[in-house]
C-alpha cells in the first residue's frame, strides 16, 4: 500500500479508467459505427491489465505481474484492432494473442531466471511501441474519404508520438541495463517515468482524436443525409408538380398534400383541399371502395366518379400506394372521361348495327341467352319474332340500294319505338330483323307486333321515284321449358316461312 501511495501508477489508472467510460460512451452514441466497440473492449482489458499489475505490486505475486504485463498489452492491441475497423480495413487480429503472448514468455522467465528489470521494462516498451506502427501507417497512407484526412493525421501523428515515447522508453531501459544500472524503486527509473509523464498523456489525446474523428464521420454523415433528403424531397416536389395525374398524400382519410394538377382536376385551390376528407373529391357511392383501396394500396388503378370543386361529376382512374412503412397513402386521381367515351363508343360499334342502329346479331344472342335464362329460372313467359320484309328486293331494284337503306332505318326506328325498355331489337342479316319479348305470352306478343305491322302498313317513304310503301312478315314463337334460342330461331322461322306461304304482310305464331 506503501508504494501505492506515491505511486504515479494510481494517476496513470486513473486517466486510463476515465478513458475507458469515455469510450465506452463514445461507442453507445455512435453506435453502429465500426471501430468505438474496439476502443471500449481495449480500454477496459488495459484497466484490466493495470489492476493486476497493481496486485502484483501489492502482493509480488508473480502470477499477477505476468497477467498484468500480458493483459496490459493485449488491451492496447485491441484498441489498436478498431483503428483497422474504423477505415473499413481487415483488422490485425493476430497482433493480440502474438503481443500478449510474446510479454507473458518473457515475463514468464524473467521469474525463472531473474534478468535485469530494466531489461525487462524495455523488452515490453518494444512490443507496446511497435504495436501502434501498423495503425499509424493505415491512418496517414489512407485516401478514402477525404473530409477525414485532418482527423486521420491527427490520430496517426498522436498515436506516432506515443509509439516514440514508448520506444524511447525501451532504449533508456537498454541503456540502463548495459550499464548495470537496476532500480529497486521504480519512481527513480527514468523508463519507468516517461510513459506517465509523456506517454499517458498522448495516449489520452489520441482516443480523444479517435472520438473526434468519430464525431466528424457522423457529422459529415448526418451532412450528407441532410442533403440527399433536401434533394429527394425536392425531386419529390418536382415529380408531384410535373405530374399528369391529380397526386395527392392522405393520412386517416385526410389530404395531407396535393399537387397542381390535382387543383385543377377538381377546380379547388390547393388551401381548399388540404386537410378535407379524400372521400369528398368523390360521390358517395364511392366511399366503401375508397376505404377497400386505402386499406389494400396495393397501386392497382380503379375506375371511381369523382366530384368537381363545381358539383360536376367526372369518370376518375384512382390508384393508390403505400408511403414507406406509415398510415400515409400516395393517391393518383386521373380524369378519364375521354377513355370513358371511346369505351362506350367501342361498345356501341361492337355491339349495334351501323345502318340501323338496332343491336347487331352477336350483341342480341349475347343478352338473349341471358334472358332465356333469367326466363327459365323465374318461369316467366318469353317470347321470339323473326321479321322479315316482304319483296324488299323489289324495292332495291325499282328504288336503287339508297332508298332500300332508307327502308331498313325507318323500319329499324318503327320497331325501336314500338318496343319495350326490357325488349331486345337486332338486325338479324339483310332486311331480317329479330325481336326478344321477355315476360310476354304469346298473346300479347302477337298484339304488340300486329300493332306495329299495321303502323308499318301506314308508313310512307319519301323517295326519287315516289313514296314507298313496305309490309313485314313476322314468325313468331313462345318459349317452352326445355328451348335454347337456337331451336326457338328455327321455330319462330318456320312460323315466317308460313307468314310468307299465306301472303304475307301478316303474324304467324309457332304451332
Ligand atoms: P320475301 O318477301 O320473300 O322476303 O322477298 P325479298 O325480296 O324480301 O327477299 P330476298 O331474300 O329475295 O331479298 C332480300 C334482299 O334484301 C336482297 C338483298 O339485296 C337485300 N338487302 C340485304 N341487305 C341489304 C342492305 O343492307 N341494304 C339494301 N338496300 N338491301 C339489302
Ligand atoms: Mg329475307
Ligand atoms: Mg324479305
Amino acid at each position: 500500500m506503501e508504494t501505492l501511495y506515491f505511486s504515479p501508477m494510481l494517476l496513470g489508472l486513473n486517466l486510463m479508467l476515465a478513458s475507458a467510460i469515455a469510450c465506452t460512451g463514445l461507442w453507445y452514441f455512435s453506435r453502429p459505427y465500426p471501430g468505438p466497440g474496439f476502443w471500449m473492449a481495449g480500454a477496459w482489458t488495459l484497466i484490466l491489465g493495470i489492476l493486476l499489475f497493481m496486485g502484483f505490486m501489492a502482493s509480488g505475486s508473480p502470477l499477477l505481474n505476468v497477467l498484468g504485463n500480458a493483459t496490459q498489452l493485449a488491451g492496447e492491441a485491441i484498441l489498436l484492432l478498431g483503428v483497422f475497423r474504423f477505415l473499413g480495413l481487415p483488422p490485425p487480429y493476430w497482433t493480440v494473442p502474438a503481443s500478449a503472448g510474446a510479454m507473458a514468455l518473457v515475463n514468464s522467465w524473467y521469474w525463472y531466471s531473474p534478468i535485469n528489470t530494466e531489461l525487462m521494462v524495455a523488452i515490453y516498451a518494444v512490443i507496446g511501441g511497435v504495436l501502434p506502427l501498423q495503425a499509424c501507417h493505415a491512418l496517414l497512407v489512407e485516401r478514402r474519404e477525404p473530409a477525414l484526412r485532418s482527423a486521420r493525421l491527427f490520430v496517426g501523428i498522436t498515436l506516432l508520438g506515443y509509439a516514440l515515447v514508448t520506444l524511447l522508453r525501451a532504449a533508456v531501459g537498454v541503456h540502463d541495463w548495459l550499464q548495470q544500472v537496476e532500480h529497486a524503486d521504480v519512481t527513480r527509473s527514468v523508463s519507468y517515468l516517461l510513459p506517465y509523464n509523456f506517454g499517458i498523456p498522448l495516449w489520452v489525446i489520441a482516443l480523444v482524436g479517435l472520438a473526434l474523428m468519430t464525431m466528424r464521420r457522423i457529422l459529415l454523415d448526418s451532412q450528407r443525409h441532410a442533403q440527399e433528403a433536401h434533394a429527394s424531397a425536392h425531386r419529390f416536389e418536382r415529380l408531384m408538380g410535373v405530374a399528369n395525374a391529380g397526386m395527392l398524400v392522405v393520412e386517416d382519410g385526410r389530404i395531407l398534400d396535393a399537387n397542381p394538377m390535382l387543383e385543377q382536376l377538381f377546380a379547388r385551390r390547393r388551401d381548399q383541399l388540404l386537410g378535407q376528407p379524400l372521400a369528398k373529391l368523390l360521390d358517395d357511392d364511392e366511399a366503401p371502395l375508397l376505404h377497400q383501396l386505402l386499406q389494400r394500396a396495393d397501386g392497382r388503378p380503379h375506375d371511381l366518379q369523382a366530384r368537381r370543386g363545381d358539383g360536376d361529376g367526372f369518370p376518375a382512374e384512382v390508384a393508390v400506394a403505400a408511403l414507406d412503412d406509415s398510415q400515409q397513402r400516395l393517391v393518383e386521381i386521373r380524369d378519364v372521361s375521354h377513355r370513358k367515351a371511346l369505351e362506350l363508343q367501342l361498345l356501341h360499334l361492337a355491339t349495334t348495327d351501323p345502318l340501323t342502329g338496332a343491336l347487331n346479331r352477336r350483341a342480341f344472342e349475347e343478352r338473349a341467352e341471358q334472358e332465356l335464362q333469367r326466363a327459365r329460372r323465374q318461369n316467366s313467359p318469353l317470347c321470339l319474332a323473326l321479321l322479315d320484309l316482304d319483296h324488299f328486293k323489289a324495292i332495291n331494284d325499282r328504288h336503287g340500294h339508297q332508298v332500300g337503306d332508307e327502308v331498313l332505318r325507318r323500319f329499324s326506328q318503327l320497331c325501336q319505338q314500338q318496343a319495350r325498355r326490357t325488349d331486345l331489337f337486332a338486325r338479324h342479316g339483310g332486311e331480317e330483323f329479330i325481336f326478344l319479348l321477355p315476360d310476354t305470352n304469346a298473346e300479347s306478343a302477337r298484339h304488340l307486333l300486329e300493332r306495329l305491322r299495321i303502323a308499318l302498313q301506314g308508313l310512307e317513304i319519301d323517295a326519287p321515284g315516289g313514296p314507298v310503301r313496305v309490309s313485314v312478315s313476322i314468325g313468331l314463337a313462345s318459349v317452352g321449358a326445355h328451348d335454347d334460342l337456337h331451336h326457338l330461331q328455327g321455330v319462330a322461322d318456320a312460323a315466317l316461312y308460313r307468314a310468307k306461304q299465306l301472303g304475307r304482310n301478316r303474324v304467324e305464331l309457332a304451332l
